[in-house]
């Protein structure tokens, strides 16, 4: 809780009903006081009193009042009525109390007549409501001034004038006949108490009263030439801070593209280029992250994608071989040994594939964490393709009867490749191609050089692949409906990572019924 107490906390903060209370307590207080300095003091004194208990009583009201928290019209009317009270209070209030009491010095030793002393009594409700517009004024324009820099400035400018105004508020006074008179009548109180009243009342008073009328009068000269002048001056300093506030506004609200025209060079300018600056900086950073948040999607996406596919393709062969076991241990003694090592070695083919599998899979969760390894180096193809082609061939031909061959030329540039990752690379293609190639036809590797390029060709002479199909061969899991029953997809996926991960890439062409061809296009080495 903040205790510190503070003085602007007292100011129009109470019930109107209150501060006409008060009002009223502080006028029988200003009686008591101005009653005891008759006969004290020059008859003069008491009589300026008058002005000091109806500026007293209506300056109390006017500070303490709150002001209603309404529109122009109803505040207008609040005050107006509580003017009209106030100067009732006066009237019947005051008035009364004070010649009850017997503290009537002030209108009992003055030459005013009964009427001129009611006008005065009236007069501090209409001097109250006045004030109070100028309260309303005051309060509205500082309220303008904290939000707008052109009106602080134009602020500033009136204070100056202000300054200059009260300055010669005080000359006017101390050259005028009225301050030789009150010094002379301050001259002649002995008694000190009195002496300290009457410099109150014709000195402190009249110039206050002076001040506050200088005030109001220079504010409603001064004010609107002067708005006038600060808004021509500071047009240009504030108009580029507005322009420079809508943009920051815009760039808040998401407009990365919002910049601000630099204009000058002075302090403004130089803050009107640093914004532009951070801006870019800004959209470049945002820009950057966005890509990475893509990525990252993306990468979660395909990560998900592939525990889920990965989950269902080791399902299938784990359970078959499961219950292949079960079942051989089941019969092992009644089964003869020869169809038992068959079994046997069936099951060692399923978990050969299957180990095949989980190779490629770990080879492309590598490469989505960019931790592919990889051990390129400069490499003659032509006794890799032909290493390959020999190991594969008698296979190829035992299980389908396919020719597999080479057909290179005698010499060939040095590929920089990873030379392991490249035998991978061919024996996947050669297994799609005798897979997919029927009885007496031919899947044949063909190496050479393309300009600066290497080009290694794998193309047989099988089904080929519809249009559909090629689309996403290269894609994870994706079975064509040629695919074969071993098939999981993920070869031509696993190549095509492997061969762009050495720099290079692959193309494929292919028409139903004819045949297919692979094409690698790989970096040579310098
Ligand atoms: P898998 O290794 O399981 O065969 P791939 O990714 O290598 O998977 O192949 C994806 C699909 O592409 C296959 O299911 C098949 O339909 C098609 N395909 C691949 N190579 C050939 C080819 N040489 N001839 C015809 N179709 C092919």
């Amino acid at each position: 809780m903040n205790s510190r107490f503070r003085f602007s906390s007292l100011l129009l903060s109470v019930h109107p009903l209150q501060g006409l209370v008060e009002a009223y307590l502080v006028g029988l207080l200003i009686l008591a006081s101005t009653s005891h300095l008759e006969g004290l003091v020059d008859p003069f004194v008491v009589q300026t009193a008058m002005f000091f208990l109806c500026g007293s009583c209506g300056m109390w009201a006017v500070l303490r009042i709150r002001l209603p928290d309404t529109g122009w019209f109803w505040r207008s009317l609040s005050d107006g009525l509580t003017g009209m009270i106030l100067s009732l209070v006066m009237l019947f209030g005051i008035w009364p109390s004070g010649s009850f009491l017997k503290w009537d010095a002030i209108w009992r030793l003055t030459s005013w007549s009964t009427d001129q002393i009611i006008m005065v009594f009236c007069f501090t409700g209409i001097g109250f409501f006045f004030a109070r517009i100028f309260v309303r004024l005051w309060l509205r324009w500082n309220a303008m001034r904290k939000r707008r820099m052109l009106w602080t400035i134009t602020n500033a400018h009136l204070m100056v004038a202000i300054a200059f105004a009260l300055i010669f508020i005080v000359i006017f006074f101390l050259v005028t006949p009225y301050s030789s008179t009150a010094a002379r009548i301050l001259q002649e109180t002995r008694d000190p108490m009195a002496s300290v009243a009457t410099s109150l009342l014709v000195t402190f008073f009249p110039v206050l009263s002076l001040i506050v009328i200088g005030l109001v009068a220079t504010l409603s000269v001064i004010l609107p030439p002067s708005a006038v002048f600060s808004y021509f001056v500071s047009r240009r300093i504030t108009r580029r801070l507005e322009s420079l506030t809508k943009t920051t506004a815009a760039l808040r609200a998401g407009d990365y593209t919002a910049r601000v025209t630099v204009d000058g060079e002075d302090e403004i300018a130089r803050l009107q280029s640093d914004f532009n600056a951070m801006a870019d900086r800004l959209s470049t950073t945002l820009r950057d992250l966005n890509t990475e948040k893509n990525n990252t999607a993306q990468i979660l996406q395909s990560r998900r994608d592939l525990i889920a596919s990965v989950s269902h393709e080791l399902r299938t062969p784990v359970a078959t071989l499961r219950a292949a076991i079960e079942t051989m241990l089941d019969r092992w003694d009644n089964t003869p040994p020869d169809e038992n090592r068959r079994k046997v070695a069936l099951m060692e083919s399923e978990i050969h594939q299957l180990s095949v599998l989980i190779d490629d899979l770990f080879t492309l969760s590598q490469s989505d964490v960019d931790n592919l390894s990889l051990d390129c180096a400069p490499t003659d193809l032509l006794p890799l393709v032909k290493e390959v082609v020999d190991g594969f061939s008698p296979l190829a031909w035992q299980s389908g009867r396919v020719e597999v061959t080479a057909q290179v030329p005698e010499k060939l540039p040095a590929a920089l490749v990873d030379p392991r990752r490249m035998r991978q690379i061919l024996l996947n293609l050669l297994r799609n191609g005798v897979r997919h190639t029927p009885p007496g036809g031919i899947v044949a590797v063909s190496a050479a050089q393309v300009g600066d390029i290497l080009r290694v060709d794998v193309r047989d002479t099988g089904e080929g692949i519809s249009p559909d199909d090629l689309e996403h061969i290269f894609e994870r899991f994706y079975r064509g409906t040629n695919a074969a029953p071993e098939s999981a997809g993920l070869g031509l996926a696993l190549v095509k990572e492997l061969v762009e991960a050495m720099g290079g890439w692959i193309n494929v062409e292919s028409k139903p019924g004819e045949g297919s061809c692979f094409s690698l296009t790989l970096p040579m080495a310098k």
